[in-house]
């Protein structure tokens, strides 16, 4: 006897595009190949999801992973295996902080291959834009990068160079021709370098004089002149890791007069504080820094507004060992790319009464809308069936031991979280389930359909 389907899922509550509603969910080769009230027929694989929400899988639009080259920070096995855990089934792994960087074909080629031998989950690259590989921009787009990031300040790895005004320019017209999108970290370079030298000189290294060293106009003035570049080559504008409520307003004003800029946010920029830093300590450090309770009120405003596009992790490991020491020297990057999902449960939905169609749409629906990946980021027929199981009234206390990361450090150890995943499901195969990696490595290249 033949089954009609590969998987059924039944008594779900499943968060599709434009609603929440009690239905089965039935896959077959991977993909969904019918939503409905109650579906008949056999399958090789029935699951009763009673009592169950089901999400589109994650997919992490910023994450370091860290191979080749720096696999005693992160490596593709431990990175994957941890957003399959936080309910993911693909990430966009950033050109640094491997080594070396993605800047060319050959380097991708080498990243790539790291990835088809390990990667639990789907995979899609960045690549990097730098004054140094201007002529490369094309063979990264022929390797199928999904879009390509840049630094306006010290990126914090030397041979991965900030762009100057003029990469800028050169960079943005060849990206319009390639259909790809750039995305920067905006902070002003000059400002952050100039504050954070005279900070040292003066012996000033504590986690106020970090924020101090990097303001908000660091953020807000360099944001508005990528827009103006963009603006001018209309090139499509990502800004990374916004961390200002007055550059979000930057960049809806732009959207609103046509042009074509979004922008991404990372979990802490709205759950934690500047005086929660002060409290966790270095394991909080990142750039641009987390700001205070004020900013992030007015960040929680503008999400519900619509106007950030995306929730990413920018999960930034690397050797604890160099976490240590003085606030202003140590290395600045957090870890959480296994928390975005349950943390914006916890304080998006169970805390704000956000929608959950809205938090897929931000985990998983535009980020792959944006960067033009096709057939996945929701809950639909002909989509992937990727989903993730939650819990949603679940509560735990989150303990260093649940963490599938290389190091087990994260500054959201023991923060409570209300809201668990019991089960990833990637193609149509269950990658996580109860706590536990129960499949081998599927991972697959995701590429743009950039010409499109
Ligand atoms: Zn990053």
């Amino acid at each position: 006897m033949s089954e009609r389907y590969d998987l059924i899922i039944r008594n779900g509550i499943v968060v599709c595009p434009d609603s929440v509603k009690k239905t089965d969910v039935a896959v077959s080769n991977g993909k969904i190949v019918e939503i409905a009230e109650e579906i008949s027929g056999d399958a090789k694989e029935v699951i009763d999801a009673a009592g169950k929400h089901i999400f589109p899988g994650v997919t992490d639009g910023h994450v370091h992973f860290n191979e080749p080259g720096r696999s005693e920070w992160e490596t593709v096995t431990t990175g994957s295996s941890a957003i399959a855990a936080g309910g993911g089934v693909a990430y966009f792994d950033m050109p640094l902080n491997c080594s070396p960087c993605t800047l060319d074909a050959k380097n991708f080629n080498a990243k790539l291959a790291v990835a088809q031998k390990d990667s639990l989950v789907d995979y899609g690259f960045w690549g990097g834009l730098t004054p140094k590989n201007l002529d490369k921009l094309e063979e990264l787009a022929e390797c199928g990068v999904i879009g390509f990031k840049a630094f306006s300040c010290h990126s914090g790895i030397d041979e991965f160079e900030r762009m100057d005004d003029f990469t800028a320019l050169v960079g943005m017209e060849k990206l319009v021709k390639l259909g790809l999108p750039l995305m920067v970290h905006c902070e002003n370079a000059e400002i952050t370098k100039d504050l954070t030298s005279i900070a040292l000189a003066n012996n000033k290294t504590t986690v106020r004089d970090y924020f101090a060293a990097r303001p908000p106009i660091t953020e807000i003035e360099n944001v508005s002149r990528m827009i103006t570049f963009a603006e001018e080559t209309g090139c499509k504008l990502i800004i990374a890791h916004i961390s200002t409520a007055k550059a979000v307003e930057l960049v809806a004003q732009a959207r609103s007069r046509g042009v074509d800029v979004s922008c991404e946010t990372i979990g802490h920029y709205l759950i934690l504080t500047d005086d929660d830093v002060e409290r966790l300590g270095t394991v909080a450090k990142c750039s641009p820094p987390i700001r205070n309770i004020d900013n992030q009120t007015k960040m929680w405003a503008k999400l519900l507004n619509g106007d950030i596009a995306i929730i990413s992790s920018d999960h930034s490991p690397c050797d604890p060992k160099i976490k240590v020491g003085e606030f202003m020297k140590v290395w600045g990057g957090i870890s959480a790319c296994q928390t975005t999902l349950p943390a914006m449960l916890t304080h998006a939905y169970h805390d704000r009464k956000f929608p959950l169609v809205d938090i897929a749409k931000l985990t998983s629906q535009n980020v792959n809308e944006i960067f033009k990946i096709e057939g996945k980021g929701k809950i639909a027929v002909g989509f992937d069936a990727d989903f993730a199981l939650i819990d949603i009234d679940e509560e735990y206390t989150l303990e260093a031991e649940d963490l599938f990361y290389k190091h087990k450090v994260s500054p959201y150890v023991g923060e409570r979280f209300r809201g668990v995943v019991t089960q990833t499901i990637l193609r149509g195969t269950t990658v996580f389930k109860d706590g536990k990696i129960v499949s081998k490595p599927i991972g697959k290249h995701l590429k743009p359909n950039n010409l499109g």
